[in-house]
């Protein structure tokens, strides 16, 4: 436990330039998400239990403090938007009770309308394969979603022997099924 803090405490977390404040960005954001940012205290504890932290170029409660502060450009064009999974590991621990993944499905959406040229394309196509997903069945039909990933990426051969081992173990369902009231579950995307 000591071990894990002193690394923490001796981690370099990155420092962005900010590029100018754009305060209907804010409001854009906070509208879309439905979260007050403003609320945000910078504690870091979002940071700290985040387990992708490691990999973004934007820290979660930076990401937070950039809305604050209209930073709009490097946010939106940041990878952390698009390699947060919404594992909500954050909002459990977060005392002001932000909602994150909601706030990064704003940042996303925002990005894509803005046609973001540092979008990564492997992520968004893999996003979009699994909104469809979830549009079409009401819930994730995983090979469907490896099919047309792997169809728009042209990365046809990696992760057959992953896949092949969830199909033996019965982790993935050949056929599709369908939530009852499908067409209410439409209207979500509207
Ligand atoms: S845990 Fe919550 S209050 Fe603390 S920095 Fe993160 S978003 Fe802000
Ligand atoms: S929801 Fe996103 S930002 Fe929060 S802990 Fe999970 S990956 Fe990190």
């Amino acid at each position: 436990m000591i071990e894990a803090i002193t690394s923490e405490e001796n981690r370099e977390y990155p420092v962005k330039k900010i590029s100018g404040s754009d305060f209907s960005f804010t409001s854009l954001i906070k509208k879309k998400s439905k979260v007050n940012v403003s609320s945000c205290l910078q504690c870091f504890t979002c940071t700290v239990g985040c387990p992708f932290s490691d990999l973004m170029d934007i820290m979660p409660n930076q990401a937070i403090r950039s809305i604050q502060i209209g930073e709009k450009k490097s946010l939106l064009e940041s990878s952390t938007i698009w390699l947060c999974v919404g594992c909500n590991s954050c909002a459990a621990e977060c005392p002001m009770g932000i909602d994150m993944p909601s706030v990064m499905s704003a940042l996303r959406e925002v990005a894509i309308q803005e046609k973001v040229k540092t979008i990564p394309q492997d992520i968004y196509t893999f996003h979009k394969s699994f909104l469809n997903s979830v549009k079409r069945y009401g819930r994730a039909y995983k090979i469907g979603i490896m099919l047309s990933y792997k169809l728009n990426t042209l990365d046809l051969f990696s992760d057959g022997k992953t896949g092949l081992q969830m199909l033996i173990k019965r982790k993935l369902n050949i056929l599709p099924s369908k939530v009852k009231n499908i067409r209410k579950f439409k209207k979500l995307f509207r």
